[in-house]
Formats: C-alpha cells, sequence, structure tokens
C-alpha cells in the first residue's frame, strides 16, 4: 500500500542509511551469511556474570560465553555484588524505584541532593545539577548556553549528543580539525575578524565544545592549549567527560585531573554515570549561577523525570569510592588497574606489529583494521573463541578506517588480557592485519 512515487523513501529509512546500505550490500551480506543467515548480526546479551566482568550472549540462536572487552565499565564498578550494588538496593526500600515528578515539581529527593552535592565535590566545583540521561544532558542543555548570533566551535569528532545539542541552539555552527589547535585559532582569529568592521563584537558568544576522551580515537582532547585559546579570544568551554571521568588522571577525576588543572578554569563541566560508574545519567558541573540558570531553563530538568534512587546511589557509592570515603583504598587500586591495563595491552599490540590510535593512556584502544571486510571477519574470529570486542567502520569512521575497539576495565584480570593478547596475535597474523613492520609506542 505504499505510494509509488519517484524519491519515496519509506517512513522507517532515512535517505544516509538507504544509501550506505546499498553501498555496503557486500560487506552486509558477509555479516549475515556464516553466523546469522536470516535474521541480521544481532546480538542479544542473555545474562551478564558480573563477577568476572564477562557476557553469556546469544546470536541469532548461538549461545556464547565470552570475555567482555567492548563495554565501558572502566572501573568495574558495574557489578552485582559489592558495596555500589547494596546501596542501590537499600535505596529501593527507602524511595522505590522511580519519582513519577520532576526535580522542579516532587521528583528532587535527599538522594538526588546528595547526587547533586557529592557530583560537585568529586569534580571540585561549585555546584552541579544531575539528569536521567546523558546523551539528553548535551542535547537538552547546549540550547540553554547558546542561540542564534552565537558562534560554536565543534571538533569534528564529538559524540552525536553533542551534534544534536549543538543544531538545537540555532547557533551558528564551525567544526574544527579533531584536536587541532592550528585550525581552532584559525576558526577563532576568522570570528574576531567578522567582528572589526562593526561597533560590537560579531558573535555574543563563542563557546568551544570538546571531550576528554574520544571514543573512536582513544585521544585526549589538548586542554591546556585550548583554555590559552579560550583565553585569548574571550570564548567560553564545554568539556564532555563522558569518557574520561574516573578514568582519567591519578585521582580518576579525568582530563582536568591528568592535566593538572584547576577543574574552575572550565565553564561547563559534562560528563555521564553511564561508565566508569557503572550506572546511567549525566551531570553539568560549573560555578553555582551556571547551575541554578540550568535549573530553572533547562528541558531536560524542567520536563523530565529525575534520576532513578537507586542508580542515583549507585553513582554516590561509586564516587566515594573513587574518592577515598569508602571501602578504603579500593578506589585507588580500581584507578591504577585500569591505568597500568590500558598501558599494558596498548603497548603489547604494538609490539605485536599492530596500529594503535590514541593516546597511551585512554582506556580506549582502537586498533587499526582498515578494510571493512576484515572488520567483519575479526569479530566473527573473536567471538567464536570467546572474545568480546566493538568493531566499528563506516560511518562511524571514515570508509578506509575501520578498526577494532577494545575497552579496558580494571575488572580486567592479567590472564583475561594475555588471552585477547593470544587471539590478537592469531587473527592478526592470520588476517595480515600488523601492518606496522616496527613496534611503536605511542606517545
Ligand atoms: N557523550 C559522549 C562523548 C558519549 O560517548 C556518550 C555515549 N557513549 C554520551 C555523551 C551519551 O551518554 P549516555 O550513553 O550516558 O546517554
Amino acid at each position: 500500500s505504499e505510494p509509488k512515487l519517484e524519491g519515496f523513501v519509506p517512513l522507517y529509512q532515512s535517505w544516509e542509511s538507504f544509501y550506505t546500505r546499498n553501498m555496503y550490500r557486500r560487506v552486509r551480506d558477509c555479516w549475515n551469511r556464516p553466523i546469522a543467515s536470516k535474521a541480521g548480526p544481532y546480538i542479544d546479551v542473555l545474562e551478564r556474570k558480573s563477577e568476572d566482568h564477562n557476557w553469556h550472549l546469544d546470536i541469532t540462536g548461538k549461545k556464547l560465553n565470552v570475555m567482555n572487552l567492548g563495554s565501558y565499565n572502566y572501573l568495574g564498578f558495574s557489578e552485582n555484588t559489592g558495596a555500589c550494588a547494596t546501596s542501590s538496593i537499600d535505596s529501593v526500600s527507602q524511595a522505590g524505584v522511580g519519582v513519577c515528578s520532576t526535580r522542579q515539581e516532587y521528583g528532587y529527593s535527599n538522594i538526588h541532593k546528595e547526587l547533586d552535592t557529592v557530583t560537585a565535590e568529586f569534580l571540585g566545583v561549585e555546584a552541579a545539577i544531575t539528569f536521567p540521561m546523558g546523551f539528553a544532558t548535551n542535547s537538552m542543555n547546549l540550547p540553554c548556553f547558546m542561540q542564534k548570533g552565537c558562534l560554536l566551535l565543534s571538533d569534528e569528532l564529538n559524540h552525536a549528543s553533542l551534534v544534536l545539542g549543538s543544531r538545537l541552539t540555532g547557533a551558528t555552527i564551525r567544526v574544527f580539525k579533531h584536536n587541532n589547535i592550528k585550525d581552532l585559532e584559525k576558526k577563532l582569529k576568522t570570528a574576531i575578524i567578522e567582528g572589526q568592521p562593526r561597533t560590537h563584537r560579531a558573535w555574543k558568544k563563542i563557546l568551544i565544545v570538546v571531550e576528554g576522551v574520544y571514543s573512536m580515537e582513544g585521544s585526549i582532547v589538548r586542554l591546556p592549549e585550548i583554555l590559552e585559546l579560550k583565553k585569548k579570544y574571550k570564548a567560553y568551554v564545554y568539556l564532555d567527560e563522558a569518557h574520561s571521568i574516573g578514568a582519567l588522571g591519578p585521582h580518576g577525576r579525568g582530563v582536568t585531573d591528568y592535566f593538572g588543572i584547576n577543574p574552575k578554569e572550565i565553564d561547563i563541566m559534562m560528563g555521564t554515570f553511564t561508565k566508569s560508574f557503572g550506572a546511567a545519567g549525566g551531570y553539568i558541573g560549573g560555578s553555582k549561577t551556571l547551575i541554578n540558570y540550568l535549573k530553572a531553563n533547562s528541558h531536560s530538568a524542567v520536563y523530565s523525570c529525575s534520576m532513578s534512587p537507586p542508580v542515583a546511589k549507585q553513582v554516590i557509592t561509586s564516587m566515594k569510592i573513587i574518592m577515598g570515603q569508602m571501602n578504603g583504598n579500593d578506589g585507588l587500586r580500581r584507578i591504577r588497574q585500569l591505568a597500568w591495563n590500558t598501558r599494558y595491552i596498548r603497548r603489547r599490540l604494538q609490539e605485536m606489529g599492530f596500529i594503535v590510535y590514541g593516546n597511551k593512556d585512554s582506556p580506549v584502544v582502537p586498533v587499526l583494521i582498515y578494510y571493512p571486510t576484515k572488520v567483519v571477519a575479526l569479530s566473527r574470529k573473536c567471538l567464536a573463541e570467546g572474545l568480546g570486542i566493538v568493531v566499528v567502520g563506516f560511518p562511524a569512521t571514515p570508509i578506509i578506517e575501520s578498526r577494532a575497539r577494545l575497552c579496558l576495565s580494571a575488572s580486567h584480570t592479567p590472564e583475561m588480557l594475555d588471552k585477547t593478547l593470544e587471539l590478537f596475535d592469531k587473527f592478526g597474523t592470520e588476517l595480515k592485519l600488523k601492518y606496522s613492520k616496527k613496534s611503536r609506542i605511542a606517545d
């Protein structure tokens, strides 16, 4: 019954996916062939074995038990036992699961208040506001800061939630090359020149939007240089720490901790609770005035129910553990273990001849595969031997830069890492993925 008009695209298909599908039909076909002939390459996680950080997967009918090197459980707090789980269970008996109200009405309990306070303390800023979803924290709050007549400078690899939020602002968006300070300065200079023939600034505000650790590249933002540009050109900085908070720096406080920068120098500190804290939701930290402004104006605060109490409790407990206020030095142990695991696996992969992107301290380790067809083969071989990794290709990466992405965790044991390396060594040779002739250590 669909109308047969030329150029008609069904509702459930966007132009891009229609185009991509046809272009990559061959790649998709090799996905489908050996494991799933009919149902497609979908993975259902049957059960999570938290104690040993593994997964039980059902890959279209095939039941597998795999090691998890694919999820962002950086500090291993996504456990079903231990202090975090116990505190969440207790909070259910105290406050239930859902609050059924926004924070401005009846959805702001003592637990939420504690979460805001602990988050501000953790970040080292004056105040913080928390939201039930990380994605919405970006997409719904950026429009509070920027409007038409403002200029938003966005790193080309910024996450989809930042891109969506930026578009919703109505501001002029200019994209600079990934982590490229020269290009950013060029764009800032242009912005200033644009104002010169006039008697007032061309742009009401200029906001530089960056991430702490980029999840496809494993690169760390060049924060010190960006802060210099911010001062020189009187711009503001919005920093998304989804992948760096908890995971980076000697105290796990993210990129500011890593570079030894006072967090108060960042105008808007954003992050999510879905990675290092093993929970859900997001936060914005900054000055008291900024946070009060958001409490009254953020769509995500005013029109959306506040966070589920057990989820909030999970975040509070994990933050307290990281800060050393609970469980002795367990937090520090996790931070150090993650840092060790990260450096170990990256160094060993490079010694084997793999090309690995990113910074040596990034818990995201992208291993370059280049060819889309090899991506499929590697993923399949790893799964068959009980190793769960994430493979990414176009459109998430440039066409010829397909990669496998390993996400390290403090929960990975040396045995798990060595098994992973053994499998990579074997499959890397079989699929000719060792492109680098000499071993190389990333900077
Ligand atoms: N920002 C970045 C940089 C992310 O990578 C993600 C998701 N991985 C988000 C925001 C959205 O966070 P969430 O998954 O918690 O909604």
